[in-house]
């Protein structure tokens, strides 16, 4: 597959038409996408329609992503589409207006391909909640894709669209970017507007790109990014710049107290991305993130208060699915409700169980507390370095199946990426080297706020390598 910059290129300058980019991309998933189950609906005619308009433009006016095809999370809004959050509560819902990442794509001369499947309502780690089926690895199909972006990694993994977004709430973009081998970022929090996003837990919710390189994540975040008055907690700043991402004279810290236990691949890939690095001038440092290995369960806690918070608008009363023959109020909740799928009940429980009056002291304050000294933990850290280099994941993608009955072990899962929501600052996860099984790696660096820029560096260093 093309990379989303070279099309653009080649769309400006009228050496292929934006309907051949489509094309490519329509056969592409016609091959592949009955296999992987990566896109829940395909916009095929409307894909086609949109690149004629595009064509017929004076070149000087396409725009920045001109005839890239783009893969959308199918919890972003895309107004007239279905937007279902892979649940049968929105199953047959459509969206009503455009997320504002929605405006800036369509304003750029992208081409929304279709909805990327994903966990029910962004809860998973290996896209196997999704009501419409899961996932499949496209490296390896006996394996997940990672979760809960799955479609949308797999979608770019597969050569099916060369940009995917998806929503990253404690590590959504980047574990099925690494599981997958392609770049996903978790850009800082309030660098993309979350208008537009289904809400799973507002105060970690960030989207974020998914493509096959570093330069190419670089172009759609630039997209995407910046202020936007529809979301109080997006930043006034101008959208991310390019132009800044140099990896001269930088220093990278890696907590050696939070990884312990590293399975064998995954430590390689992170010394040999050491070596690398070294080689490149970049500094090294022992550093200490003493409170992360709190991070996980303090994230499920307020992951899943703020939750079963969002979630209790779909009663289908005001939203989601209603049922026939609902005898009285109360049957009516228990069968309008009773369309969530079991990830989903199980968190809002767990939520409104850590909410209430008589837990809230132990479990919901006792986590933002655990929040606060995570986030001092980073501050600390990066008065000393510019990025902190850690396994994206502890494991490459596991088989289809096999976490389903220990979800203490796919809770796990998450255990490197979580402290990037929890503190606000962006990560991005690139992969590097390969497992036994030929599986790919990923790596992650965390950047101090807005500081995007050093880790895409640092990232793109390892490309190639
Ligand atoms: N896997 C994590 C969870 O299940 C993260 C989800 C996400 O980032 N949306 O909560």
């Amino acid at each position: 597959m093309m990379k989303a910059r070279d099309i653009v290129r080649q769309v400006k300058t009228g050496a292929m038409t934006a309907k051949q980019a489509v094309r490519e991309c329509l056969a592409q998933i016609e091959k592949l996408n009955p296999q992987i189950n990566a896109l829940l609906e395909v916009f095929e005619e409307e894909a086609l329609a949109r690149a004629a308009r595009i064509d017929a433009k004076p070149a000087e006016q396409r725009g920045a992503l001109a005839g890239v095809c783009v893969a959308l999370k199918d919890n972003i809004e895309f107004e007239g589409h279905t937007m279902s959050c892979a649940s049968r509560m929105l199953a047959n819902y459509k969206a009503v207006y455009n997320a504002t990442v929605v405006e800036r794509l369509l304003a750029a001369d992208a081409i929304i391909i279709g909805r990327a499947n994903m966990d029910e309502f962004a809860m998973g780690s290996s896209n196997e909640t999704s009501a419409f089926g899961p996932v499949k690895n496209p490296l390896d199909l006996t394996r997940v894709p990672g979760g809960s972006s799955g479609g949308s990694a797999a979608a770019v993994a597969a050569g099916i669209a060369p940009i995917a977004l998806g929503s990253d709430t404690g590590g959504s973009v980047r574990q099925p970017a690494a599981f997958c081998g392609v770049v996903g970022i978790k850009p800082t929090y309030g660098r993309v507007s979350r208008y537009g996003l289904a809400a799973f837990a507002s105060s970690l919710d960030q989207i974020g790109p998914l493509t096959a390189d570093v330069q190419d994540n670089i172009l759609a975040l630039s997209v995407i990014s910046g202020a936007d008055k529809k979301d109080s907690t997006c930043t006034a700043r101008p959208p991310f710049a390019a132009e800044d991402c140099k990896i001269q004279n930088l220093t990278v810290g890696i907590p050696l107290d939070f990884l312990r236990d590293l399975n064998p691949a995954v430590a390689a890939a992170l010394n040999k991305a050491k070596e690398v690095l070294q080689s490149k001038g970049v500094k090294f440092k022992d550093i200490s993130l003493p409170h992360a290995k709190y991070a996980l369960p303090a994230y499920y806690i307020v992951a899943c208060g703020e939750a079963s918070s969002n979630l209790a608008r779909f009663d289908g009363l005001r939203y989601g699915y209603k049922a026939q023959g609902a005898r009285d109020l109360e049957d009516t909740y228990l069968k309008n409700r009773a369309a969530f799928g079991p990830e989903v009940k199980r968190r809002i429980m767990l939520g409104a169980y850590s909410l209430g009056s008589a837990h809230a002291q132990d479990y919901y304050l006792k986590a933002k507390k655990v929040f606060a000294v995570i986030r001092r933990d980073f501050e600390l850290a990066f008065s000393g370095v510019d990025a902190v280099l850690t396994p994206c994941a502890p494991t490459t993608a596991f088989k289809l199946n096999d976490k389903n009955r220990d979800l203490i072990s796919l809770y796990l899962s998450d255990l490197y990426t979580v402290p990037a929501n929890i503190a606000g600052v962006p990560a991005v996860s690139a992969p590097f080297g390969r497992d036994a099984d030929n599986l790919p790696v990923g790596l992650q660096f965390y950047g101090n706020y807005f500081e995007e820029n050093k880790i895409y560096a640092l990232a793109a260093a390892l490309e190639g390598q």
